[in-house]
């Protein structure tokens, strides 16, 4: 059932409840003007709100669409007259007006309805769409009032049983506000594209100054550590108000998985990072998830099966763009073994080894191989988090390993990647975050074993601010005493995709700097890996 349906209204004034005070309408001024400059232009509503990425009040964070499938699509908004203020928007449900149309003008709609934006979710609405073709462009919008939000473009997925020809897409993490500026999202946002992967640390935690980047921290966080549900609103919405982020939301669905830093900095189950102040308890880190979580399903355009039962959340998911590819969205928090030996990074941690330990819980694992095994799609992707392949930090005798990412797992990972290897699961590709880096590994049968097979790719992106600027920092010696690992570099950016039946392409793009506005995107490198043949080469 479709999360609204249309009403049928008799009067065009459905702004009769919005209930926005006289202050809000004054401060709505340029939007106020666009409606009335809109009477008489094409579509129901008059003209299109503006074009994508331009924001109209009281749509100040922005509009969103996610998780797309072969007939439909969710569609994100939440009324925020005032971002970074609590208690804005009058406490009871409004009406919000939703359309999906064919084309930019809204002259052929394909879907509409009404929805209510409730107080008990923030005014956040969601909406899943259906009846839509597959592989289709859509545009869609949001009204409420006399206020019209901006234009977002969106598309479908293919069919399960479609063949498309290509399919690409981007995909980041890591945009600690502090750090720089979002300039990355302003580019991927006229890249051509069919979709956006967000793999975590959408949003960080930290009062002002309490995390600082390299380039100084440029602009700040409102509040102290996000603790409360009201923190966490505020912090997600003062991320939202970012005019690069919201063009890059407002080009392409999202499909969006959290990491660490969305609740507490290497958090693990109902284990905080310190057991302390908010997380004193388990109870009190429950607490924290739960609202968290809530925070964070107010903010992305999830469907509802994604919403949050106290301090639970069921993030997994798969999505299938025909025979092309098919992503695994990974959870890699909610039900991991706390992390070995301490967290950190360590040498000599036998623990790490246990085969009792694990990433994804017993569940998500086996949901996980099952997905994989009896895939029909040519490229199966693992959208997850941490570092997968093995990463050895010291290049002398030692084997350094961090304890947060999938070697502080090592058993999931092997059971992991045998059963890829035995089921012959055609191509994965495993995407990553979390290291503030780019990397690009073989992920091998063996690590310690540079013969053995290959059994797939992975490739990690950078962020798009977090760390702040780039360097010329290598790791030479760290990829010679890792020979799968084949790429390494400290730049801010993205990883753009491009697959077709024979080859899969990535390109890392990166921008100079992030410090300040404005910077330029170019492409570092690229890499293909070549249908049948796991591993990534030079392109
Ligand atoms: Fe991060
Ligand atoms: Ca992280």
């Amino acid at each position: 059932m479709h999360s609204s349906s249309e009403r049928t209204t008799g009067s065009p004034r459905a702004d009769a409840g919005t209930g926005l005070t006289r202050r809000h309408m004054l401060a709505l001024g340029a939007g106020a003007g666009l409606t009335g400059v809109a009477a008489g232009l094409p579509g129901a509503w008059g003209a299109t709100g503006g074009r994508a990425g331009r924001v109209v009040e009281p749509f100040t964070l922005g509009i969103a669409s996610g998780d797309p499938v072969a007939d439909g699509v969710v569609l994100w908004t939440r009324l925020a007259p005032e971002p970074l203020q609590l208690g804005a928007m009058p406490n009871r449900p409004i009406p919000v007006r939703w359309e999906v149309a064919h084309d930019e003008r809204f002259r052929r709609v394909a879907a509409k309805g009404t929805v209510q934006a409730l107080p008990e979710s923030a005014h956040a609405v969601h909406v899943e769409v259906e009846g839509l073709g597959p592989g289709r462009e859509y545009f869609y919008r949001f009204k409420t009032g006399q206020e019209l939000s901006a234009v977002g473009r969106t598309k479908t997925a293919p069919r399960p049983d479609q063949d498309p020809r290509r399919l690409a897409f981007a995909f980041a993490s890591c945009q600690m506000f502090e750090h720089g500026y979002f300039t990355a999202f302003k580019h991927m946002a006229q890249e051509d594209l069919d979709l956006v992967v967000h793999l975590g640390d959408y949003i960080y935690e930290y009062g002002p100054y309490e995390y600082v980047g390299r380039s100084g921290n440029v602009r700040l966080h409102v509040g102290r550590e996000v603790e409360s549900l009201d923190d966490y609103r505020l912090r997600h919405a003062q991320y939202k108000t970012d005019s690069d982020l919201q063009a890059a939301h407002a080009a392409f669905p999202w499909i969006t998985t959290f990491d660490d830093h969305e609740v507490d900095n290497n958090w693990a189950a109902d284990v905080p990072e310190n057991m302390a102040g908010p997380n004193a308890t388990r109870e009190s880190f429950l607490a924290r998830r739960a609202a968290a979580f809530q925070a964070y399903y107010e903010h992305m355009p999830l469907r509802r099966g994604a919403r949050p039962i106290g301090p639970d959340m069921l993030a997994y998911r798969r999505l299938t763009f025909g025979r092309m590819a098919e992503f695994s969205a990974l959870d890699t928090r909610q039900y991991r073994s706390d992390q070995a030996c301490g967290d950190g990074a360590r040498v000599d941690c036998a623990a790490r080894l246990d085969p009792n330990r694990t990433m994804t819980g017993p569940q998500q694992e086996r949901w996980l191989l099952d997905g994989l095994e009896h895939s029909r799609a040519r490229w199966n992707v693992v959208a997850q988090q941490v570092f997968m392949a093995q990463r050895d930090t010291d290049p002398g005798p030692p084997q350094r390993f961090s304890m947060d990412a999938w070697d502080g797992y090592a058993a999931g990972r092997d059971r992991l990647l045998a059963h890829v290897q035995s089921r012959r699961v055609p191509n994965p590709i495993v995407l990553t975050g979390d290291v503030h880096r780019s990397w690009v590994a073989d992920l091998k049968a063996d690590f310690d074993d540079p013969a053995s097979a290959t059994i797939g790719t992975e490739f990690v992106g950078s962020s798009i601010s977090s760390t702040g600027d780039g360097t010329a920092e290598n790791q030479d010696a760290v990829l010679a005493a890792n020979p799968h690992l084949r790429f390494f570099e400290d730049q801010r950016g993205y990883m753009r995709c491009e697959l077709d039946a024979e080859r899969w392409r990535t390109d890392v793009r990166v921008v100079p700097y992030v410090s300040r506005p404005g910077a330029p995107i170019t492409t570092s490198a690229s890499f293909a890996v070549i249908n049948g043949a796991a591993g990534a080469q030079p392109a």
